[in-house]
């Protein structure tokens, strides 16, 4: 061991092996992982090293193939056997929605150029005759599924990484970490002190006490897991070669070859956690004992799908512990305001992510970008309240029992829920809201009338669509009140802010009192924002973005921030309000402003503050409908104040509280995009349409190189907006779009036009074929639509009703 290494990787399982393999292949060799104990002496050494690529999240799930495309580099670069079985693997759906969401699976993964197909309960029960397909509705088979040796898989990725320069030191614990003036870390271990410019936690399974280390606490929780082994099974031991791993999606259970006999792995509806602060540092390769009554529900289904299982001797019981987050993605990335920090944990699904976790950390250290949309893996994507152990108990036991379990997509799942809540939470729940949640917060979906509503859970469109169509049409004939406590507000202020602002946005800074959208871009030129700058004084200015992004581009903002001349302070929590649009929104403001508010004193992107009602607010004149409108931000404290002076002031106007669903379709008759949809890490300003904005001309900005260059060669596909004709269902994200054979997009949002009476989607196309395409297909909950693109947003083109 030297005493001074570039990066130190805490964890020698799977994951620490793979970042400093991929750290390697970037040419970064100065990297010693620091083991405990022996390779894999965390999760790893008893799982069952199965992987496939679906993931609910397209960029994660692109990341989960690389991963299974990289095992043979893996294995013929270090030499070492990594036992890897390209099985292919089963779902079968018990229900004849789950048959249905097959069908969409199997449209997401042609879209992924993956050649998987559907069978009959019967063919599957031909492809692995274990199976009783009484019950079943309908299968998907998935060729690139398998399972490998744990043992091996890290060894291989250890034994390459060495090959590459990289060191695997054994037996030696970091105990501390504490970081030098010069912001490397000097790393405490068991055999003595390291310097190291960066240090990665991948410790798995005691990843929240390294993260104690440096003093955040990551949210991750370990969780026992069951499988056993069995017997031999004369039905599988006459199959020659491999047999397809099966998942009984509506059993809870998975199942792989082992030899000549079997794996049943449960994720049963009862799960416990373990060590919510971590395993205990002496913790060693232990397994528990196996709670047979507590999995009992699960394994008795399992028996019955599969009744041989009731005859066969079981040869081995594993009872393992694991991590898991939230959502069940990992912990990757940099953390605000600890340099050279950087997390690898959290990962529940190692033998799927390991590559994808090590290249995009390996990217972000040499490059100090991950190289494409990391966010559904981004440490970042939480805030501090995902840390708070209930919480954690909470939606990780709702993640492991719901592992199998379809999510449709208007559900609303409650684990820890309600947890922040604004003042107008009653009123709003009074009034009818039924809410989903946006990083812990309470957010109204729509209001219904009758407090009985109950909305149907569906992969189509809901029973609420009539109260959404009311909405709608109440914005586009009168006003609309939409509560946007959901918005980050930044306040940035000093001598430096304008300057340093400029520097940062791609758009022109505005002028005192008015408002600008601003994409932000990363080096590399994708889009890192799309912001709006409101200028309220000379050196004041706010900066509104989305709400789950608070930590993610606080990071960005801070990792840019100069010594001295600016301040960047988040006021999210300390200013919310509403926005008010429609034709009647202007009388309602004059009702309650006691400033003039007419057009040319308030023209279309102005900002002023001004009394509305009681209230000292913010308004600006900008509007996510396609109406006029004015955001309303006051002090939290007299946000309710505000909800009740509206509603007086609209009454006889005809104003309604409206929701997100609304804006979804508001939004879609006029092509606006939004953040996580249209907008991500993975597009730049020329596919986005977000070019519009960037001053090319302005002098220096984050990003511009990139953008220049992308404006001289153009782009590969560009955002456009697509009419379905859609049946009782609409588009939704990542379904793919095909012109016969060919994959020329994907839909980024879709939603039903209440007003145009159309289903409308907005998508990435290939750019040559968006003049001449008339005949495109996209599928939506697996069914070919015809789609057409529209060469303008259906509803008011020009924006003359938002500029009125
Ligand atoms: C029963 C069971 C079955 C599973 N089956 C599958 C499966 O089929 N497919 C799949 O993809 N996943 C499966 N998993 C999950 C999988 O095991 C994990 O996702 C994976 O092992 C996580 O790897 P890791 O490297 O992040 O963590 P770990 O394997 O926990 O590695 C962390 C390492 O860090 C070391 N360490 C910790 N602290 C320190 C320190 N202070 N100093 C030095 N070293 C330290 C530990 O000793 C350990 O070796 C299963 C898990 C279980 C329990």
């Amino acid at each position: 061991m030297k005493s001074q290494y570039q990066v130190v990787v805490i964890g020698g399982g799977i994951v620490g092996c793979s970042v400093a393999y991929h750290l390697t292949l970037r040419g970064l060799t100065d990297v010693a992982v620091i083991e405990r104990e022996e390779l894999t002496a965390g999760s790893t050494w008893h799982a069952a090293g199965g992987f496939h690529a679906i993931n609910s999240d397209a960029d994660v799930a692109a990341l989960q193939k690389y991963t299974i495309s990289l095992y043979p580099q893996v294995e013929e670069e270090s030499g070492q056997p990594i036992g890897l079985i390209m099985s292919g693997g089963l779902e079968l759906a018990g229900t004849p929605e789950r048959a249905q969401w097959l069908k969409s699976e199997l449209a997401w993964l042609r879209a992924m150029d993956t050649e998987a197909y559907l069978l009959t309960p019967e063919e599957a029960a031909e492809m692995v005759p274990i199976i009783d397909p009484a019950g079943l509705t309908g299968a998907l088979f998935d060729p690139h599924e398998g399972n490998l040796d744990p043992n091996g898989a890290t060894h291989a990725y250890a034994g390459a990484a060495k090959r590459r320069g990289a060191e695997v030191i054994l037996h030696n614990r970091v105990l501390s970490l504490s970081q030098l003036p010069n912001a490397e870390w000097s790393v405490e271990t068991e055999q003595g002190a390291i310097t190291a410019e960066h240090v990665v936690n991948a410790a798995g399974l005691w990843a929240r006490r390294v993260g104690n280390m440096v003093g955040i606490d990551h949210p991750l929780v370990p969780m026992p897991h069951h499988f056993l082994i069995t017997e031999s099974i004369p039905e599988v031991a006459a199959i020659e070669g491999s047999m397809a791993a099966v998942t009984d999606l509506e059993g809870f259970t998975y199942l792989q070859r082992e030899g000549n006999g079997v794996l049943l792995g449960l994720y049963e509806q009862n799960p416990r956690h373990w060590q919510v602060e971590g395993a205990p540092w002496d913790f060693g390769m232990t397994l528990f004992p196996e709670e047979i009554d507590r999995i009992m529900p699960e394994l008795s289904i399992g028996f019955e799908r599969f009744p041989v299982l009731q005859d066969v001797g079981i040869k081995r019981w594993v009872n393992g512990a694991f991590t898991f987050t939230p959502d069940g993605n990992p912990l990757v990335g940099p953390v605000d305001g600890i340099p050279n920090y950087w997390a690898a944990c959290g990962c529940m699904s190692g033998f799927s992510q390991c590559a994808g976790i090590g290249l995009v950390l390996a990217n972000w250290i040499v490059d100090g970008d991950p190289g494409l949309n990391a966010f559904g893996l981004d440490v970042a994507r939480f805030g501090p309240y995902a840390s708070d152990d209930r919480y954690l108990r909470d939606t990780t036991a709702q993640f492991y029992a719901r592992r199998f379990v379809m999510a449709y997509p208007n559900e609303e799942l409650p684990a820890g829920r309600p947890l922040k809540t604004t003042p107008c939470y009653d009123d709003l729940a009074a009034a009818g809201a039924r809410f989903s949640v946006n990083w812990g917060l309470e957010v109204p979906l729509y209001f219904a009338p009758a407090p009985e509503f109950e909305e149907n859970d569906t992969l189509g469109r809901s029973n609420a669509e009539s109260i959404v169509a009311e909405e709608v049409d109440a914005v586009r004939t009168a006003a609309g009140a939409y509560e946007i406590a959901q918005y980050a507000r930044y306040e940035v202020t000093g001598a430096g802010a304008e300057a340093w602002l400029d520097h940062l946005m791609a758009s022109r800074i505005p002028e005192l009192g008015c408002i600008r959208l601003a994409p932000m871009l990363g080096q590399a030129g994708r889009v890192m924002g799309d912001l709006s700058v409101a200028r309220i004084e000379e050196e004041r200015f706010w900066l509104t973005g989305s709400y789950y992004l608070q930590v993610w581009h606080q990071r960005w903002f801070h990792q840019r921030l100069p010594d001295r001349g600016v301040t960047v302070r988040n006021i999210t929590d300390d200013w919310m309000g509403f926005s008010v649009s429609g034709p009647v929104s202007r009388t309602i403001l004059e009702r309650m402003a006691h400033d003039d508010v007419s057009d040319e004193t308030f023209p279309f992107l102005a900002v002023r503050t001004m009394d509305v009602g009681t209230a000292p607010a913010v308004v600006g004149r900008i509007s996510l409908t396609g109406e006029l409108g004015y955001e309303i931000v006051v002090p939290t404290n007299q946000h309710r104040a505000l909800l009740q002076q509206l509603r007086e002031a609209g009454q006889e106007s005809g104003l309604r509280l409206i929701g997100d669903r609304a804006i979804d379709s508001l939004r879609l008759e006029k092509a606006y995009g939004i953040w996580n949809a249209e907008f991500t890490q993975a597009y730049t300003p020329g596919m986005s349409g977000l070019d519009r904005f960037v001053a090319f001309d302005k002098g220096d900005f984050i990003g511009r190189e990139a953008a220049l260059r992308e404006r001289e060669e153009g782009v590969a596909q560009h955002l456009v907006l697509l009419e379905v004709d859609a049946g009782a269902a609409d588009a939704s994200a990542d379904d793919g779009i095909w012109i016969g054979d060919r994959r020329v997009g994907f839909v980024t949002s879709g939603a039903y036009g209440h007003h145009v009476k159309q289903s409308l989607a907005l998508a990435y196309v290939d750019r040559d074929v968006i003049e001449s395409a008339d005949d495109l297909e996209v599928f939506v909950v697996g069914e070919a639509r015809t789609a057409r693109i529209l060469p303008e947003a259906p509803y008011d083109p020009t924006s003359s009703k938002l500029r009125g």
